[in-house]
């Protein structure tokens, strides 16, 4: 078992983060994703693990979004990984599109990175050559290949 003893929350009005108190290198496990309680529906504390399943997820639940992340939520082997070389007292962000399909509750990204995708609401609202750069888990990869064969089957029934 892999602890989160190495993170730690951040408070500041009222906008929380996910600070490391040791440093990390790129590809290195930081800690395991605790599963505390499995729902059927997202809300703004979980993570989607599966195609139906959302997890709160402890401490995990302060973890910001970027479009430019350092860390990488592996939701098959419920491992959280550096994706970059990260200093002591960082802040620790994911890309949420590379875990949530469809968000509870969507919000305008502020993060200033070149590859901004401006509007975080799920993986199912971005375009493959966005999506194409990042790390994606495997429900969401099956729900974009999914998607992607309705449309076809779609567009053939209009030909
Ligand atoms: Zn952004």
């Amino acid at each position: 078992m892999i602890s989160m003893d190495t993170l730690t929350i951040k408070t500041e009005n009222k906008f929380r983060s996910l600070i490391t108190k040791q440093a990390y290198k790129k590809g290195e496990v930081i800690c395991e994703i605790p599963t505390e309680k499995v729902v059927h529906k997202p809300n703004r504390y979980t993570v989607q693990i599966g195609r139906d399943r959302h997890t709160n997820v402890g401490k995990l639940a302060a973890l910001n979004h970027s479009c430019d992340p350092n860390v990488i939520l592996d939701t098959e082997h419920l491992l959280m990984y550096a994706c970059k070389d990260i200093e002591k007292g960082e802040e620790l962000s994911f890309f949420y599109p590379a875990t949530e399909w469809e968000m509870d509750a969507p919000f305008i990204c502020l993060c200033g990175a070149s590859n901004c995708i401006h509007v975080v609401a799920g993986a199912r609202f971005l375009p493959l050559s966005t999506l194409e750069h990042h790390f994606l888990n495997k429900h969401i990869r099956e729900m974009m290949i999914e998607l992607l064969e309705n449309t076809e089957q779609l567009l053939t029934k209009m030909i």
